[in-house]
């Protein structure tokens, strides 16, 4: 039996144009926030460690300002509804896999993603400063402290009975793409998949992405 293809999709620099945790950061944080980030993608330090750290350096009254700007700045990607769509038409199960936060990744994909189909991290603006929640965080079988963790996600998945589409841009998509059955890459995780040898599709659009699965025999499957 042939296996039936699930999309796993990040969203930051995936479906939107830019990195959101990146563009809050310059706007809002002072300049430490640039060590962090050098640490996070040199893999100094863990993706969930990084992204707490950055976070408490803003405080929480900054809520409305942030939400507002953030939504207003954030671009997304070209094809990408029609991509969503597409799926649905052809029975494609398409989940978001984001290690975004709740108050960007939702008013941006409602109407397009269902809630249920979107796994992401939450954020807590009670305290003084911004706290971030971890609901899924690794399993037994990851060491990297992912914050929302996508190999976890990805082996909640029977990996006999399906095959795992992976897209994404960047080093969180990493393991998750050592893990997929095929990858699209695009930026930093290119250079990743390239370092270490795993097969991807270089994409810039979600047409791209269409355009290649729609060749391919896995689609005629559905
Ligand atoms: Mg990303
Ligand atoms: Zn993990």
């Amino acid at each position: 039996m042939k296996k039936k293809p699930v999309i796993f999709c990040d969203f930051d620099g995936t479906v939107t144009v830019s990195d959101n945790i990146i563009a809050i950061m310059k706007q809002f944080a002072p300049k430490e926030w640039i060590v962090i980030k050098d640490d996070i993608l040199a893999q100094r330090i863990s993706i969930r460690h990084g992204v707490a750290q950055l976070f408490r350096l803003l405080p929480s009254s900054q809520k409305e300002e942030i939400i507002e700007y953030i939504l207003q700045k954030m671009r997304i990607r070209k094809g990408f509804k029609e991509f969503v769509s597409w799926t649905e038409e052809k029975g494609i199960p398409f989940w978001i896999v984001s290690g975004g936060i709740d108050f960007f990744v939702y008013p941006t994909l409602e109407g397009v993603v269902k809630p249920e189909k979107i796994y992401c991290n939450h954020s807590d603006f009670t305290g003084e400063r911004i706290e971030i929640i971890w609901p899924y965080t690794c399993d037994h079988l990851c060491q990297n402290d992912c914050g929302c963790c996508k190999v976890t996600i990805l082996r909640q998945f029977d990996s006999t009975q399906i095959h795992r589409i992976v897209i994404g841009d960047s080093i969180t998509d990493l393991q998750a793409a050592k893990m997929a059955d095929q990858v699209f890459a695009r930026d930093f995780l290119i250079e990743k998949c390239e370092e270490q040898k795993i097969p991807y599709f270089p994409f810039e659009t979600f047409h791209d992405i269409r355009f290649v699965l729609e060749q391919e025999e896995v689609c005629q499957l559905i």
